[in-house]
């Protein structure tokens, strides 16, 4: 048993029922669980080729029609929101690039990609479910930036999605 199977596994739900009363709470513990998460997958060495960045659709800008949940590719790059941004992050380092609408479809694409490392990038609450579902597999998760309040036009620190690529390929960050 390792101490972060207890910590997602055992202290995860433990404190989602703890915090289930207080919404600020359950935010709080989410934080620290994927904080604490991320610590002790970088605890490890890495050297892996198959990475899969997941990320949630809410980082795509509000006025774009266009559909990226079965192709991340039909984005046509204008630069509106940080999607064309991790496009090219993940074409440089020849990574697979997938966003979800929700948990059962992330779970369905890391299922067929079966990586070997994760990047995540969502809110806390399907951060924390999210890392805490796909155990073993190791999994960094990087919380979206809500400057319009959850669930539109997020963004997200690409500097620390280029560190994680860097910690999983050759850990040279670290
Ligand atoms: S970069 Fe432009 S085309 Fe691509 S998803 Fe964002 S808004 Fe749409």
């Amino acid at each position: 048993m390792s101490l972060r199977w207890f910590i997602l596994k055992i202290v995860y739900p433990f404190l989602m029922l703890a915090g289930s009363l207080s919404k600020r709470k359950k935010e709080l513990f989410q934080k620290f669980i994927i904080n604490i998460n991320n610590k002790l997958v970088r605890k490890q060495r890495y050297n892996v080729k198959n990475i899969l960045i997941l990320l949630s659709h809410c980082l795509q800008r509000d006025k774009c029609k266009i559909r990226l949940t079965h192709n991340v590719y039909n984005c046509e790059k204008c630069g509106k929101c940080e999607i064309r941004d991790l496009i090219q992050i993940a074409d440089e380092n020849h990574l697979s690039l997938f966003v979800a609408t929700g948990g059962s479809l992330a779970r369905r694409i890391v299922n067929e990609a079966k990586p070997e490392a994760i990047i995540a990038i969502a809110c806390e609450n399907e951060l924390s479910s999210g890392i805490a579902d796909t155990y073993p597999l190791p999994v960094i998760g990087i919380a979206n930036e809500r400057p319009y309040g959850p669930c539109i036009n997020t963004t997200v620190d690409l500097e620390k999605i280029k560190d994680a690529v860097n910690f999983f390929s050759n850990n040279s960050s670290h």
